[in-house]
């Protein structure tokens, strides 16, 4: 459940409860070093997208490229001080067949 209030881009010092890092930036504060922005995220391939490149069609090649990486694992790291703040694993691979969760928005809940 997604609250009405969420937000999805930079904080802008706005104090916030809780974040759910999904597959975007997502507005976080920073438990290492305090600040408050959004993260940066790297990616790796999933399960989800070998799986998914085993699609018995051509597409499916295109969920190893960078480009199309809505089915890898999400590292969130901090912009300011790298430390790493949280991960999104894709693990299922069952994701593959439900393409509208392929890419969700992160966000957080303001305090
Ligand atoms: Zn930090």
């Amino acid at each position: 459940m997604i609250p009405p209030n969420a937000v999805y881009g930079d904080p802008k010092g706005i104090p916030l409860q809780q974040t759910m890092f999904r597959d975007t930036p997502a507005p976080f504060q920073c438990v290492y070093c305090g600040s408050s922005g959004l993260t940066t995220i790297r990616s790796k391939p999933s399960l989800a997208a070998a799986v998914g490149c085993m699609m018995p069609f051509m597409l499916g090649v295109c969920f190893l490229c960078p480009s199309m990486d809505c089915l890898w694992h999400k590292y969130h790291y901090c912009p300011s001080c790298g430390q790493k703040v949280a991960d999104f694993e894709k693990s299922d691979p069952c994701l593959v067949m439900d393409p509208p969760s392929w890419r969700e928005p992160s966000f957080a809940v303001p305090a």
